[in-house]
């Protein structure tokens, strides 16, 4: 019988398919706990903005009708927050979507892709698909090894991402060591600056990547709704560049790939600044309640900017995980980042970090 996988493009023969955090329902079926705390895929803890679910409910009536694939609305908002032009807007069913459509776009079986050791799964799962080849450079202190991405840089080289701040990790570039990198990339070479946790950021090194825009038409910085904003489900994320760039991602992209309650609940998202606020507060503080418990366990941590952070547990963290999930936390180990050593904690509510550290200190005490 005639083999399917056999069939499949070589690169993608050798996908692993990506492993997302275990959904609540899945833990209860299995073990039937009552209590289930999920810290493990970086949403929002607060859940979604009152202001968006009223929006999302107004949008019903309109449910028989393709959403608006200009996404006129959305565009005008986010270029007037960010003083673009809608035409340097492009937006994707998660900012994911995007970088998928970026690998379509500018990729074949002859291409390689520049990443970090660690980076956010994405990358390589892209890269792949379209048969093209990873370069992965090894990361110094968990955080990107900018001067090694360049050295690894050859004529096929047609796409870098750099993920800022970093999944897993949390590590982030400062605007200097990114300015003085765009400076040295080839104008060939396009290089998607993958900005998913740009909300959460206070450090006043981070750069503003936009002002770079103007300056660098292989430039593309992605963020999302998904995370500060709190819509991981609706799934809708979006890009900022050159207008020629934004033009090439449109002609890939499916005409209806964001649908309407997304659409309408992004727009309202965007002016909702109580609930940012709120939710970059929580995720200050819950950050400052996670790593004293670290201190107290005696436990080092990966520094992060994000809504995240990942804690190094001394051993393999598998067997932790495994007693973790028994007491009804779910948390993501990053044994696939090559960091078998490490679990990634999102941040949650108080209530809900207490509840982790509760578990984890009962655990680390048992092995
Ligand atoms: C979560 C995340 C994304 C965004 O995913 P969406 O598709 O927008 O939900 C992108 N990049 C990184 C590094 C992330 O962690």
């Amino acid at each position: 019988m005639q083999s399917i996988s056999a069939l499949a493009t070589s690169g993608v023969q050798k996908l692993v398919p990506y492993q997302g955090g275990k959904p609540v329902s899945e833990l209860q079926r299995e073990l039937g706990l009552s209590e289930i705390v999920k810290l493990a895929s970086n949403e929002n803890p607060l859940g979604p903005s009152t202001k968006v679910l009223a929006a999302i409910q107004a949008g019903f009536s309109e449910l028989s009708r393709y959403p608006d694939g200009n996404a006129f609305a959305l565009k005008a908002a986010l270029s007037e927050k960010y003083k673009l032009t809608s035409e340097q807007i492009t937006l994707g069913n998660g900012s994911n979507e995007i970088l998928e459509i970026l690998a379509r776009a500018f990729l074949t079986t002859d291409s390689e892709v520049v990443f970090s050791q660690h980076a956010f799964a994405v990358y390589p799962i892209v890269t792949q698909s379209a048969g093209a080849t990873a370069k992965v450079i090894p990361a110094i202190n968990y955080g990107h090894d900018l001067s090694g991405m360049l050295t690894a840089m050859t004529d096929k080289t047609r796409l870098i991402f750099i993920a800022n701040p970093n999944n897993p990790t949390g590590t982030y570039l400062t605007e200097q060591a990114l300015s003085k990198f765009l400076a040295a990339v080839p104008e060939q070479v396009i290089v998607v600056l993958d900005e998913a946790y740009f909300e959460y950021i206070s450090k006043e090194d981070y750069p503003n990547s936009i002002a770079w825009l103007a300056q660098y038409p292989n430039l593309v910085i992605t963020r999302t709704f998904s995370k500060a904003y709190g819509l991981a489900g609706l799934r809708i994320g979006y890009s900022l560049s050159s207008p020629e760039m934004a033009d090439i991602l449109n002609r890939v992209r499916q005409p209806f790939n964001n649908n309407a309650l997304a659409l309408v609940a992004a727009e309202v998202a965007l002016s909702d600044t109580d609930y940012l606020q709120q939710t970059v507060a929580l995720n200050n503080a819950g950050m400052k309640q996670l790593t004293k418990a670290f201190v107290d366990l005696g436990l080092s941590w990966v520094a992060s900017v994000g809504n995240f952070v990942s804690v190094d547990l001394k051993r393999d963290a598998s067997a932790i995980n495994t007693a973790l999930l028994h007491k009804g936390v779910i948390v993501r180990p990053v044994a696939n980042y090559e960091m078998p050593h490490h679990l990634r904690i999102s941040i949650g509510t108080q209530a809900e970090n207490e509840f982790f550290i509760r578990a984890l200190k009962a655990v680390l005490a048992d092995v």
